[in-house]
């Protein structure tokens, strides 16, 4: 579940940022959409808690945010958010398994390798589980990256232009694979990103997420 309220931001030495207010029931879908510099990756790191409101109110994963202190922060963060960054920030000296283990690490919980060997099977990259970030292909990192954000199962998935250079067909299939993951996981889903092709992959109606909801930022400078 994501509420917010007269929501802005300001950068020190940038933009006052303005968000229309947004009520996303937990499990459905919101798409941010945009273009470059509207605010998108912003509004991800507000309801990731990374970064502070000027004013207004957002609910995330039933937690006023503000009401936190960081370290009360950091341990709600690693619980209920699955972040899918747009640059992946795995860990180069880690590997893949290694990676998925300092998730549980962040969360105070033992490394769980039967927990991080089912989610690495889920996203199909098991076989990677001992290699390198660096051996790995930009989907394949990408996958991984995903297995990482939900392996606590978050309540919200929230993705950063997910689809930034990829062809069509891989960017379906991204899309494809984080739609399966939060629908079955039950997490609710935010897709921020500037690409057209985004809309058209997110089934609408019965058979689709239990919600589905564009918001457009627009442009916007104070
Ligand atoms: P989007 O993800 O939609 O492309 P961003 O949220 O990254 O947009 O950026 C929104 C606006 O804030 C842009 O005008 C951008 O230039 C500005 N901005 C982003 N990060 C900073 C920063 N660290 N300092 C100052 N301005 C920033
Ligand atoms: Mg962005």
């Amino acid at each position: 579940m994501i509420q917010t309220r007269a929501l802005t931001y300001r950068y020190a030495s940038g933009p006052h940022l303005m968000f229309p207010d947004v009520d996303v029931a937990q499990g459905a879908v919101l798409l941010l959409t945009g273009p470059s510099g509207c605010g998108k990756s912003t509004w991800l790191a507000l309801a990731a808690g990374l970064a502070t409101p000027a004013s207004g109110e957002m609910t995330v994963a039933e937690q006023r945010l503000g009401a936190l202190n960081n370290i009360a922060a950091d341990a709600w963060r690693a619980r209920s958010i699955g972040f899918l960054p747009q640059k992946l920030h795995l860990s180069a000296a880690l590997n893949v398994q290694q990676n998925l283990a300092l998730a549980q690490w962040a969360c105070g919980q033992p490394e769980d390798l039967v927990r991080i060997g089912a989610a690495l099977t889920a996203l199909g990259v098991h076989d990677l589980a001992r290699r390198k970030p660096s051996q790995l292909s930009g989907g394949q990192a990408q996958r991984v990256a995903l297995a990482r954000a939900v392996l606590m199962q978050p309540q919200v998935i929230l993705a950063d232009e997910p689809t930034a250079s990829l062809d069509d067909a891989s960017a379906a299939a991204a899309v494809g694979l984080l739609l399966e993951t939060a629908r079955t996981q039950g997490a609710t889903l935010v897709i921020a990103t500037h690409d057209a092709r985004v809309a058209a992959l997110i089934p609408r109606g019965n058979n689709g997420q239990s919600g589905f909801q564009p918001l457009n930022l627009l442009p916007q400078k104070l």
